[in-house]
This record gives structure tokens, sequence and C-alpha cells, in this order.
């Protein structure tokens, strides 16, 4: 993911701007940045877009809060995802910018630009993102793992195949565009032209909608999509499935699904960047003479540490190549022990006896 700028930069307001002043720098920047003032310009398409996505969180105050505290990670934690359709998104809030005399009484269709067929252009447009979670063991996450994931998303309606009209209907003029597609906007000595949010642009209604999705023309429904998650992969990170999201608009390719990983912590391990962290009991004699200790891997398999003598406690051993691989394939990293110094509960009678000799031999009075 490319890096962000921050919202009040994009915005050109200050953290503590008032929602009147969000409001007014973001029509400033639509205004000046519309696609229909600055045709085939992408540079300017992209400010349009980055202002209007900077203006969905700052003018929500949850959202706002959100980002005021966690940047854009916390967004993104939240399942945020930019509208792709900022047309659709904000078409209410233009018409409202616009100049009110325009404001279309009959609402946007298809909720923040879902709908789809006679009601949104022709253009063959990709599918949306979806976006899940998955919660991961460490082990999992370390050695890689494949989970089938359940996904509700966007089908094609097979009753209108995605027209949204019934079969054999056909579609009729839009009302409010007289079936031009476009709506005129104007106020403060401009007038520009936009999409009819009533047909989205194509002039064309419905004029009997589809009975299996209402007119939508897609339908929910569900899935199971295996997902290779690859050893090493870390909490917070995500995997693009391609085309195991919504399904495309007008014959366009499919969305993709987003898979977000959550890693579950582990008792006995931590992960620190590529290294694995666990905890080495050694026995106080082997601590002070030096020898060896064997635990068990995250993955169950046993492997070795020297333990120097006179080794104290806390001390890091570590053994190469046993931690976290990179999710790239280059390697791993170590895996970390702590030596944990463990001191008899119980000893016998004989080990008693060795151990007071001992004590003597370091000029101790031991209780007896
Ligand atoms: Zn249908
Ligand atoms: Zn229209």
């Amino acid at each position: 993911m490319s890096a962000k700028r921050d919202y009040y930069e994009v915005l050109g307001v200050k953290k503590s701007a008032t929602p009147d002043e969000v409001k007014k720098a973001f029509r400033a920047l639509a205004l000046k940045y519309h696609p229909d003032k600055n045709p085939d310009n992408p540079e300017a398409e992209a400010k349009f877009k980055e202002a209007g996505e900077a203006y969905e969180v700052l003018s929500d105050a949850n959202k706002r809060k959100l980002y005021d505290n966690y940047g854009h990670a916390g967004l993104e934690n939240q399942g945020f995802t930019p509208p792709e359709d900022i047309f659709g998104q904000f078409q209410d809030l233009f018409s409202e910018f616009f100049g009110g005399g325009f404001a279309q009484g009959g609402g946007r269709r298809g909720g923040g630009g879902g709908g789809r067929g006679g009601a949104q252009s022709k253009r063959p447009m990709q599918g949306r993102e979806l976006r899940t979670q998955v919660q991961l063991t460490l082990r999992d996450a370390v050695y890689g793992v494949k989970r089938d994931v359940n996904v509700v998303y966007a089908a094609v309606c097979t009753g209108c195949e995605g027209s949204g009209a019934e079969k054999g209907s056909a579609p009729v003029a839009c009302g409010t565009c007289k079936g031009r597609g476009q709506v005129a906007h104007g106020g403060m000595g401009f007038m520009v032209s936009m999409p009819c949010s009533d047909c989205g642009g194509s002039g064309q209604v419905i004029g009997k909608p589809c009975k299996d999705c209402r007119g939508r023309g897609e339908v929910r429904a569900e899935k199971k999509v295996k997902v290779s998650i690859p050893a090493g992969i870390d909490h917070g990170q995500a995997i693009r499935v391609p085309g195991h999201g919504d399904a495309g608009v007008n014959g366009g390719p499919p969305g993709n699904l987003l898979v977000v990983i959550e890693v579950a912590p582990n008792e006995q391990f931590e992960r620190h960047g590529q290294d694995l962290v666990t905890e080495v009991p050694v026995s106080f004699t082997t601590a002070a003479l030096g020898g060896s200790v064997e635990i068990k891997n995250l993955d169950d398999s046993p492997v070795r540490f020297d333990i120097a003598p006179g080794t104290q406690p806390n001390t890091a051993v570590t053994v190469r190549n046993l931690g976290v691989p990179y999710v790239d394939g280059t390697g791993r990293g170590n895996l970390v022990g702590v030596v944990r110094v463990e001191v008899p509960k119980k000893v016998n009678a004989a080990q008693k006896k060795l151990l007071v000799e001992l004590a003597h031999a370091f000029g101790e009075k031991p209780a007896e």
C-alpha cells in the first residue's frame, strides 16, 4: 500500500478545523479539480479523489476521531475503504454545493453507487474490492497455512443477467435528465454539468425492475475462497486475492478480495521482527557448569541450546535460522531463548548433603 498524505494536509486545514471549515476547504478543492473543469487530466482527477476521501473522513465525527488517534491505519483496521465511485458517493454533496436550486428530489439510486444496470452508466467497471479478516495462530502465521474464507459478495443476477430489467421489458428515458444523462449545476458564476444521479448518466432507467434483484442487477451470494497464507505473514498484513471481490459491472472484471491477517498471541513464543523469542528453563547447576538444554520450538520440533558455563538469568541464547521466515522466501530469522534459571523446590537427602558441602565451599553458612 502506498504512503498516503495526511488528510488535513490534503484539505489544507488545521487539525482544529471546524466541520464548516472542513466543508469549505473541500468545496474549494472540489470546484478546482472537478473532472468537468479538467477534462482528460488524470492529475486533477487524482487530486479530486484524494480530496473526496479526506472529506469523507474529516466530515464524519467518528472517522475523524479514529484518524486523529490512529492515523490511516486506524481507519483501515475499522474496515474503512476509500470510496471508489467518488461521484456516486458525493452526488448529494455536489448537489448541495453546486446550488440548492438544482438539488434533485429523487435522491440517488443504489445506495452509495452500488446499483447496476439501467441505473448506472454502461461503462464496464471492475467490481468492488471486498475486505475480510482471518485470525491465525502464531504457528500458522510463521509456517504458513491454507484457509477457506467465507465471502459474501455481489454476484451478477442470473434472472436479468445484470441489467436490472425484467426479461423482455425495455428501458425508458430518465425523467430527471430527460434522457440526456447530464444535469447542469450552477452558482457563483460557473456552470458544470454532472452525470445525472437518477440514471447514473445513462439517460435511461428501468421500466420494469427484475423481481429477483429488485432492479439492482446483482444479488448477494456466498462462497468459500481458498486462501494460501504464506509462511512469515505478520499481524496487520493483508493478502490480495484477485477476482474474488464483487462481480464487475457491465461486463467489467470482478474486484479483488483483501484478506487482513490477525495473529493471536502465543503463550510461549513472541515474534520480534523475524526472530522468535521464548523462555529457556536452565537448572542452576547447568547454568553454573554449562551444558545444553532441549526445548520444543513453535512447530514442536526439538531444538537444543548450548549453555555456556556461568550463564546468568535472562541471558539470550540463539539458534540461527529457526525463527520467522521472510514472506518472500529469502531466509529466516533466529530462535532466541531467554534463560530462566531454575532452582529446585525440593531436594532429596543425598542432594541436600552435596549442596550443603557446596555452600561451605563458597564460604556460606546454609540452614541445615
Ligand atoms: Zn435481476
Ligand atoms: Zn437521468
